[in-house]
Protein backbone atom coordinates (compact mmCIF):
# COMPACT_ATOMS: atom_id res chain seq x y z
CA UNK A 1 0.00 0.00 0.00
CA UNK A 2 1.27 3.15 -0.88
CA UNK A 3 -0.85 5.99 1.99
CA UNK A 4 -2.31 9.02 0.46
CA UNK A 5 -0.47 12.18 0.72
CA UNK A 6 -2.09 15.07 3.44
CA UNK A 7 -0.87 18.10 1.18
CA UNK A 8 -0.05 21.19 3.25
CA UNK A 9 1.00 23.18 0.90
CA UNK A 10 -1.69 23.07 -1.29
CA UNK A 11 -4.19 23.28 1.70
CA UNK A 12 -2.40 26.10 2.78
CA UNK A 13 -2.91 27.81 -0.60
CA UNK A 14 -6.22 26.78 -0.30
CA UNK A 15 -7.19 28.55 3.33
CA UNK A 16 -5.03 31.77 2.41
CA UNK A 17 -6.84 32.43 -0.11
CA UNK A 18 -10.09 32.59 2.25
CA UNK A 19 -8.28 34.21 4.57
CA UNK A 20 -7.35 36.95 2.34
CA UNK A 21 -11.12 37.41 1.17
CA UNK A 22 -11.93 38.06 4.24
CA UNK A 23 -9.59 40.29 5.13
CA UNK A 24 -9.93 42.42 2.40
CA UNK A 25 -13.64 42.72 3.35
CA UNK A 26 -12.49 43.56 6.92
CA UNK A 27 -9.96 46.17 5.42
CA UNK A 28 -13.22 47.31 3.25
CA UNK A 29 -14.52 48.71 6.88
CA UNK A 30 -11.72 50.21 7.91
CA UNK A 31 -9.92 47.53 9.92
CA UNK A 32 -6.35 46.11 8.85
CA UNK A 33 -5.79 43.03 10.87
CA UNK A 34 -2.09 43.36 12.19
CA UNK A 35 0.01 40.61 13.88
CA UNK A 36 3.09 41.67 16.13
CA UNK A 37 5.98 39.18 16.25
CA UNK A 38 8.52 40.01 18.67
CA UNK A 39 12.08 37.59 18.31
CA UNK A 40 14.77 38.00 20.91
CA UNK A 41 18.14 36.75 20.32
CA UNK A 42 19.75 35.05 17.19
CA UNK A 43 18.79 31.82 16.54
CA UNK A 44 18.85 30.95 12.88
CA UNK A 45 15.48 28.30 13.09
CA UNK A 46 13.04 31.17 15.02
CA UNK A 47 14.50 33.90 12.48
CA UNK A 48 13.35 31.91 9.25
CA UNK A 49 10.05 31.07 11.18
CA UNK A 50 9.03 34.88 11.94
CA UNK A 51 10.00 36.17 8.45
CA UNK A 52 7.83 33.65 6.71
CA UNK A 53 5.39 34.72 9.60
CA UNK A 54 5.75 37.94 8.63
CA UNK A 55 5.77 37.26 4.54
CA UNK A 56 2.86 34.96 5.35
CA UNK A 57 0.87 38.17 6.68
CA UNK A 58 1.22 40.59 4.11
CA UNK A 59 0.63 38.43 1.51
CA UNK A 60 -2.60 37.63 2.66
CA UNK A 61 -3.36 41.77 3.10
CA UNK A 62 -2.61 41.60 6.80
CA UNK A 63 -0.20 44.35 8.81
CA UNK A 64 2.81 42.72 10.56
CA UNK A 65 4.85 44.33 12.86
CA UNK A 66 8.33 43.05 13.86
CA UNK A 67 10.43 44.11 16.78
CA UNK A 68 14.01 41.81 16.95
CA UNK A 69 16.13 42.69 20.18
CA UNK A 70 19.58 41.49 20.51
CA UNK A 71 20.39 38.02 23.08
CA UNK A 72 21.27 40.36 25.73
CA UNK A 73 18.51 42.77 25.75
CA UNK A 74 16.84 43.41 29.00
CA UNK A 75 13.30 41.40 29.95
CA UNK A 76 12.00 44.87 30.94
CA UNK A 77 12.60 46.36 27.54
CA UNK A 78 10.20 43.02 26.05
CA UNK A 79 7.75 43.38 28.71
CA UNK A 80 7.11 47.43 27.99
CA UNK A 81 6.77 46.73 24.13
CA UNK A 82 4.58 44.30 25.10
CA UNK A 83 2.48 46.43 27.56
CA UNK A 84 2.21 49.14 24.24
CA UNK A 85 1.39 46.91 21.65
CA UNK A 86 -1.38 45.36 24.19
CA UNK A 87 -2.63 49.34 24.54
CA UNK A 88 -2.64 49.39 21.02
CA UNK A 89 -6.40 49.20 19.43
CA UNK A 90 -4.67 49.33 15.49
CA UNK A 91 -2.99 45.30 16.89
CA UNK A 92 -4.92 42.65 17.08
CA UNK A 93 -2.07 39.87 17.29
CA UNK A 94 1.08 39.35 19.86
CA UNK A 95 3.50 36.42 19.11
CA UNK A 96 6.55 36.42 20.71
CA UNK A 97 9.13 33.84 19.35
CA UNK A 98 10.07 30.98 21.32
CA UNK A 99 11.96 29.66 22.53
CA UNK A 100 13.46 33.02 24.51
CA UNK A 101 17.20 33.33 26.10
CA UNK A 102 17.91 31.25 29.37
CA UNK A 103 17.62 34.80 31.17
CA UNK A 104 14.18 35.40 30.34
CA UNK A 105 10.98 34.19 32.26
CA UNK A 106 9.02 32.48 29.13
CA UNK A 107 5.84 32.02 31.33
CA UNK A 108 6.08 35.45 32.64
CA UNK A 109 6.27 36.78 29.12
CA UNK A 110 3.60 34.74 27.51
CA UNK A 111 1.26 36.14 30.22
CA UNK A 112 1.67 39.64 29.53
CA UNK A 113 0.24 39.35 26.40
CA UNK A 114 -3.54 40.08 26.36
CA UNK A 115 -5.17 37.04 26.21
CA UNK A 116 -7.51 39.22 23.42
CA UNK A 117 -4.46 39.13 21.89
CA UNK A 118 -2.44 35.69 22.37
CA UNK A 119 -2.48 34.55 18.69
CA UNK A 120 -0.75 31.50 20.08
CA UNK A 121 -3.32 30.61 22.17
CA UNK A 122 0.20 29.88 25.13
CA UNK A 123 -1.63 32.22 27.56
CA UNK A 124 -2.69 29.95 30.43
CA UNK A 125 -6.30 32.14 30.08
CA UNK A 126 -6.88 30.95 26.59
CA UNK A 127 -5.45 27.28 27.74
CA UNK A 128 -7.90 27.13 30.60
CA UNK A 129 -10.27 28.18 27.64
CA UNK A 130 -9.61 25.17 25.62
CA UNK A 131 -9.22 22.66 28.23
CA UNK A 132 -13.24 23.66 28.95
CA UNK A 133 -14.45 23.15 25.55
CA UNK A 134 -14.89 26.58 24.69
CA UNK A 135 -11.31 27.85 22.54
CA UNK A 136 -10.96 31.75 22.11
CA UNK A 137 -7.70 30.59 20.31
CA UNK A 138 -6.36 27.16 19.06
CA UNK A 139 -3.06 26.83 19.31
CA UNK A 140 -1.94 27.15 15.92
CA UNK A 141 -0.41 23.95 14.71
CA UNK A 142 -3.12 21.52 16.49
CA UNK A 143 -5.59 23.71 14.64
CA UNK A 144 -3.54 23.16 11.53
CA UNK A 145 -3.47 19.56 12.27
CA UNK A 146 -7.86 19.35 13.12
CA UNK A 147 -7.88 21.00 9.57
CA UNK A 148 -6.17 18.25 7.59
CA UNK A 149 -8.17 16.02 9.08
CA UNK A 150 -11.17 17.60 8.06
CA UNK A 151 -10.00 18.23 4.76
CA UNK A 152 -8.53 14.59 4.69
CA UNK A 153 -11.65 13.27 5.69
CA UNK A 154 -10.83 10.87 8.37
CA UNK A 155 -13.37 9.79 10.61
CA UNK A 156 -12.57 11.25 14.43
CA UNK A 157 -15.84 9.80 16.54
CA UNK A 158 -14.11 7.29 18.20
CA UNK A 159 -11.22 7.00 16.83
CA UNK A 160 -8.10 5.60 18.85
CA UNK A 161 -5.75 8.55 18.76
CA UNK A 162 -2.24 8.20 20.16
CA UNK A 163 0.12 11.41 20.48
CA UNK A 164 3.88 11.12 21.05
CA UNK A 165 4.89 14.02 22.73
CA UNK A 166 3.69 16.14 25.52
CA UNK A 167 4.55 19.74 24.99
CA UNK A 168 2.01 22.40 25.91
CA UNK A 169 2.54 23.78 22.25
CA UNK A 170 1.45 20.76 20.68
CA UNK A 171 1.05 17.40 22.39
CA UNK A 172 -1.34 18.47 25.17
CA UNK A 173 -3.51 21.12 22.97
CA UNK A 174 -3.93 18.58 20.26
CA UNK A 175 -4.98 16.14 22.58
CA UNK A 176 -7.55 18.14 24.08
CA UNK A 177 -9.25 19.35 20.32
CA UNK A 178 -9.14 15.25 19.10
CA UNK A 179 -11.38 14.54 22.58
CA UNK A 180 -13.54 17.01 21.76
CA UNK A 181 -14.25 15.61 18.71
CA UNK A 182 -14.80 12.18 20.89
CA UNK A 183 -11.39 10.21 19.75
CA UNK A 184 -10.14 8.20 22.67
CA UNK A 185 -6.84 9.80 23.17
CA UNK A 186 -3.23 8.26 24.89
CA UNK A 187 -0.43 10.16 25.15
CA UNK A 188 2.91 8.93 25.35
CA UNK A 189 6.11 10.65 26.20
CA UNK A 190 10.05 9.68 27.21
CA UNK A 191 9.05 8.04 30.09
CA UNK A 192 6.58 5.54 28.06
CA UNK A 193 6.79 1.79 27.99
CA UNK A 194 6.69 -0.24 24.67
CA UNK A 195 5.78 2.99 22.38
CA UNK A 196 5.36 0.67 19.42
CA UNK A 197 2.61 -1.34 21.59
CA UNK A 198 0.80 2.07 21.72
CA UNK A 199 1.45 3.46 18.09
CA UNK A 200 0.41 0.40 16.46
CA UNK A 201 -3.02 0.29 18.14
CA UNK A 202 -3.45 3.82 16.69
CA UNK A 203 -5.95 4.89 14.05
CA UNK A 204 -4.45 8.06 14.05
CA UNK A 205 -0.45 8.54 15.00
CA UNK A 206 0.57 12.30 15.59
CA UNK A 207 4.36 12.58 15.88
CA UNK A 208 5.93 15.62 17.66
CA UNK A 209 8.75 14.74 19.07
CA UNK A 210 11.61 16.48 17.51
CA UNK A 211 13.76 13.18 16.36
CA UNK A 212 14.17 12.86 13.26
CA UNK A 213 12.54 9.60 11.66
CA UNK A 214 11.91 8.24 15.45
CA UNK A 215 8.23 6.41 14.34
CA UNK A 216 9.04 3.69 11.35
CA UNK A 217 6.74 1.90 9.64
CA UNK A 218 6.57 -1.46 11.40
CA UNK A 219 5.26 0.83 14.34
CA UNK A 220 2.59 1.68 12.46
CA UNK A 221 -1.28 0.23 11.99
CA UNK A 222 -1.89 -0.75 8.65
CA UNK A 223 -3.90 1.56 7.19
CA UNK A 224 -3.68 4.63 9.73
CA UNK A 225 -3.37 8.17 9.09
CA UNK A 226 -0.10 10.02 10.12
CA UNK A 227 0.44 13.35 11.22
CA UNK A 228 4.12 14.04 11.41
CA UNK A 229 4.30 17.61 13.58
CA UNK A 230 8.37 16.91 13.68
CA UNK A 231 10.88 19.21 12.48
CA UNK A 232 14.89 18.02 11.82
CA UNK A 233 17.41 17.84 9.90
CA UNK A 234 19.25 14.85 8.94
CA UNK A 235 23.08 14.87 9.43
CA UNK A 236 23.45 15.79 5.55
CA UNK A 237 21.25 19.09 6.32
CA UNK A 238 18.13 17.56 4.78
CA UNK A 239 14.36 18.63 6.69
CA UNK A 240 12.76 15.74 7.83
CA UNK A 241 10.31 14.36 10.32
CA UNK A 242 9.99 12.91 13.01
CA UNK A 243 8.33 9.79 10.99
CA UNK A 244 10.55 7.93 8.75
CA UNK A 245 8.57 8.64 5.46
CA UNK A 246 9.80 5.72 3.51
CA UNK A 247 8.84 3.05 5.50
CA UNK A 248 5.70 4.76 7.33
CA UNK A 249 3.88 5.51 3.68
CA UNK A 250 4.14 1.50 2.87
CA UNK A 251 1.90 0.88 5.74
CA UNK A 252 -0.19 4.23 6.49
CA UNK A 253 -3.36 5.24 4.78
CA UNK A 254 -2.69 9.09 4.83
CA UNK A 255 0.59 10.97 5.63
CA UNK A 256 1.69 14.09 5.96
CA UNK A 257 5.02 14.93 4.36
CA UNK A 258 8.09 17.31 6.22
CA UNK A 259 8.73 19.50 4.63
CA UNK A 260 4.89 20.39 2.92
CA UNK A 261 2.84 19.12 5.69
CA UNK A 262 2.13 20.61 8.85
CA UNK A 263 4.64 23.68 8.86
CA UNK A 264 2.76 25.82 6.36
CA UNK A 265 -0.92 24.67 7.92
CA UNK A 266 0.90 26.09 11.35
CA UNK A 267 1.69 29.43 10.09
CA UNK A 268 -1.98 29.54 8.22
CA UNK A 269 -3.75 29.11 11.42
CA UNK A 270 -1.59 31.68 12.92
CA UNK A 271 -3.13 34.02 9.86
CA UNK A 272 -6.57 32.75 10.55
CA UNK A 273 -6.08 33.68 14.51
CA UNK A 274 -4.94 37.07 13.77
CA UNK A 275 -7.92 37.78 11.31
CA UNK A 276 -10.09 36.26 13.81
CA UNK A 277 -8.94 38.81 16.59
CA UNK A 278 -9.20 41.50 14.13
CA UNK A 279 -13.40 40.92 13.19
CA UNK A 280 -13.88 40.21 17.06
CA UNK A 281 -13.04 43.89 17.45
CA UNK A 282 -15.39 44.86 14.86
CA UNK A 283 -18.51 43.04 16.43
CA UNK A 284 -17.10 44.91 19.85
CA UNK A 285 -17.06 48.41 17.62
CA UNK A 286 -20.61 47.23 16.76
CA UNK A 287 -21.92 46.63 20.11
P1 LIG B 1 9.21 19.43 23.02
O1 LIG B 1 10.67 19.20 23.06
O2 LIG B 1 8.63 20.52 23.84
O3 LIG B 1 8.46 18.09 23.37
C1 LIG B 1 8.89 16.88 22.87
C2 LIG B 1 8.06 15.77 23.46
O4 LIG B 1 8.55 14.54 22.94
C3 LIG B 1 8.16 15.68 24.98
O5 LIG B 1 6.87 15.50 25.52
C4 LIG B 1 9.04 14.46 25.22
O6 LIG B 1 8.72 13.73 26.39
C5 LIG B 1 8.71 13.61 24.02
N1 LIG B 1 9.79 12.66 23.72
C6 LIG B 1 11.12 12.90 23.66
N2 LIG B 1 11.79 11.77 23.39
C7 LIG B 1 10.86 10.80 23.30
C8 LIG B 1 10.92 9.41 23.03
N3 LIG B 1 12.09 8.80 22.82
N4 LIG B 1 9.78 8.71 23.01
C9 LIG B 1 8.59 9.31 23.22
N5 LIG B 1 8.47 10.64 23.46
C10 LIG B 1 9.59 11.37 23.50
O7 LIG B 1 8.87 19.64 21.47
P2 LIG B 1 7.66 20.40 20.74
O8 LIG B 1 6.37 19.78 21.10
O9 LIG B 1 7.83 21.85 20.87
O10 LIG B 1 7.99 20.03 19.23
C11 LIG B 1 8.04 18.69 18.78
C12 LIG B 1 8.54 18.67 17.36
O11 LIG B 1 7.61 19.38 16.54
C13 LIG B 1 9.88 19.37 17.12
O12 LIG B 1 10.54 18.71 16.07
C14 LIG B 1 9.49 20.76 16.67
O13 LIG B 1 10.47 21.36 15.87
C15 LIG B 1 8.27 20.44 15.86
N6 LIG B 1 7.32 21.53 15.73
C16 LIG B 1 6.80 21.72 14.49
C17 LIG B 1 5.87 22.67 14.26
C18 LIG B 1 5.32 22.80 12.91
O14 LIG B 1 4.76 23.84 12.58
N7 LIG B 1 5.41 21.77 12.07
C19 LIG B 1 5.43 23.59 15.33
C20 LIG B 1 5.95 23.25 16.64
C21 LIG B 1 6.87 22.25 16.80
P3 LIG B 1 8.95 14.33 27.89
O15 LIG B 1 7.81 15.28 28.08
O16 LIG B 1 8.87 13.16 28.73
O17 LIG B 1 10.27 15.03 27.86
Amino acid sequence: MTARIIDGNALSTEVRGQLATRAAALKEKGITPCLAVILVGEDPASAVYVRNKVAACEKAGMLSLRDVYAPDIDPSVVFARIAELNADPSVHGILVQLPLPKNFDAEAVLESISPEKDVDGFHAENVGALMQGNPRFIPCTPYGVMKMLESANVPLKGAEVVIVGRSNIVGKPMAMLLLAQSCTVTICHSQSKDLAFHTRRADILVAAVGRAKMITGDMIKPGATVIDVGINRTPEGKLCGDVDFESAKEVAGAITPVPGGVGPMTITMLLANTLEAAERTQTRCAK
